[in-house]
């Protein structure tokens, strides 16, 4: 039987660039501490600041910005964290919006039941942020906007750029999770105008447990979570996960060397799945049709659930996601879906295919062949049909 990968939101196949590189740090002489001053520690020190240089690199960041972490979830919370308890004295008021991933959402909503003021922002029925919405929201208590780049689920881009414009007029600090969007669209700390930015490894091709947080130079930041040893320039304690570190750097290489050519690959297969799943009855596109993630469709097949669908593709070999990774299982329908505005029923029947490295267009037409009868057998023995 086939077996298609179409859920590349949710998380990547490590390049075997990547598995090489990490090998390499996880065998041999390569097992130094780089906080050591023997030449064990010196030469893996040495390999940790190019890896910071080619992070950097990739960013248009200074090397010494660069930190890294276990992952999205702990740069998202580092970098809230950090900015929030750094930043009390001059206000409490933290902007975010509600369709964030649940690393930004809870860490933001657990700091609003230590006494922070929040205001979480709605969304029009694309998941987008509204520029005016921000700037309506800030007061002179705001010290911190964390507002996501692209959206994992519906894959809508953010207007960063402007909403970094007015962060900045106001001097107001900004973090923005690039999770998704790193690798498959521009992603310019300087263009974008952040303070603060979380990536994460194994959503492109890199390990699982590895990420990074960009500070920008001169931010009024400290980390307020681990508290320990010297190690990050004191932004972050422990001992480095070397051969993540290695890891994560080769992946960035990888995406970056190949990001505008790839993009332009997948958005065609990508165009194609969305018009084709389109003309299918009772299914719309779900985000925004132009302003989207190149690799990104998703889909609400209404009467149908989205859970047998994957069931249904499953049995056929392909892999597809309804809702988001970490909420199917529950039966609670999406957040981001619900901030959109669309109705707790037809929300269940999301569908969400995000392509990558290793799809192709034959991959495309075997979906399309079989999603047909599995969404005729789903509607013919559906109650929710009339
Ligand atoms: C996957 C994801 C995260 C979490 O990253 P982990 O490395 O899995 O902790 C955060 N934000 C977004 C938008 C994501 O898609």
């Amino acid at each position: 039987m086939r077996s298609i990968y179409f859920d590349h939101s949710g998380t990547t196949p490590v390049h075997p660039a990547v598995a090489e590189e990490m090998y390499k740090y996880l065998t041999g002489d390569n097992f130094g501490n780089p906080s050591s001053v023997h030449h064990f520690g010196l030469q893996i020190c040495k390999k940790v600041t190019e890896a910071r240089d080619k992070v950097a690199q990739a960013l248009g960041a200074n090397t010494r910005e660069i930190v890294f972490t276990s992952g999205g979830t702990e740069s998202d919370n580092l970098a809230i964290h950090g900015a929030a308890h750094t930043n009390k004295k001059w206000g409490n008021h933290i902007i975010t919006s509600a369709v964030e991933h649940h690393a930004v959402l809870n860490t933001v909503k657990a700091l609003g039941k230590e006494g922070f003021d929040i205001t979480i922002l709605p969304v029009d029925k694309y998941g987008m942020v509204s520029v005016d919405d921000v700037a309506a929201a800030i007061t002179d208590k705001t010290i911190l906007i964390t507002i996501m780049h692209a959206n994992n689920e519906v894959g809508t881009i953010n207007p960063i750029a402007e909403i970094g414009k007015l962060a900045r007029e106001r001097k107001i600090i900004f973090h923005v999770d690039a999770v998704q969007s790193f690798g498959k669209i521009p992603v310019n700390v300087d263009d974008l105008g952040v303070n603060l930015l979380s990536l994460s490894g194994h959503k492109i091709y890199g390990p699982k447990g590895t990420g990074v947080l960009y500070i920008r130079k001169g931010t009024r930041w400290r980390q307020t979570l681990l508290h320990g040893g010297s190690q990050e320039h004191l932004c972050r304690a422990g001992t480095e996960n070397i051969p993540g570190i290695m890891g994560f750097a080769k992946a960035v290489e990888l995406v970056m060397e190949n990001r505008e050519a790839e993009s332009a690959r997948l958005m065609v297969l990508r165009d194609k799945l969305i018009r084709e799943v389109t003309a299918i009855d009772h299914v719309t596109l779900t985000g925004h049709p132009t302003q989207r993630l190149p690799n990104h469709a998703s889909f609400l097949f209404k009467y149908i659930e989205g859970e047998s669908m994957l069931l249904g593709l499953d049995m056929k070999g392909i892999a597809a996601s309804t809702g988001s990774a970490c909420t199917s299982g529950s039966l609670e329908p999406s957040h981001v879906l619900l901030a959109m505005g669309i109705k707790h029923e037809d929300a269940h029947g999301s569908l969400r295919i995000t392509l990558g490295k290793d799809n192709t267009e034959d991959d495309v037409d075997y979906f399309l062949e079989v999603i047909k009868p599995i969404v005729e057998k789903l509607r013919a023995m559906s109650p929710l049909k009339d």
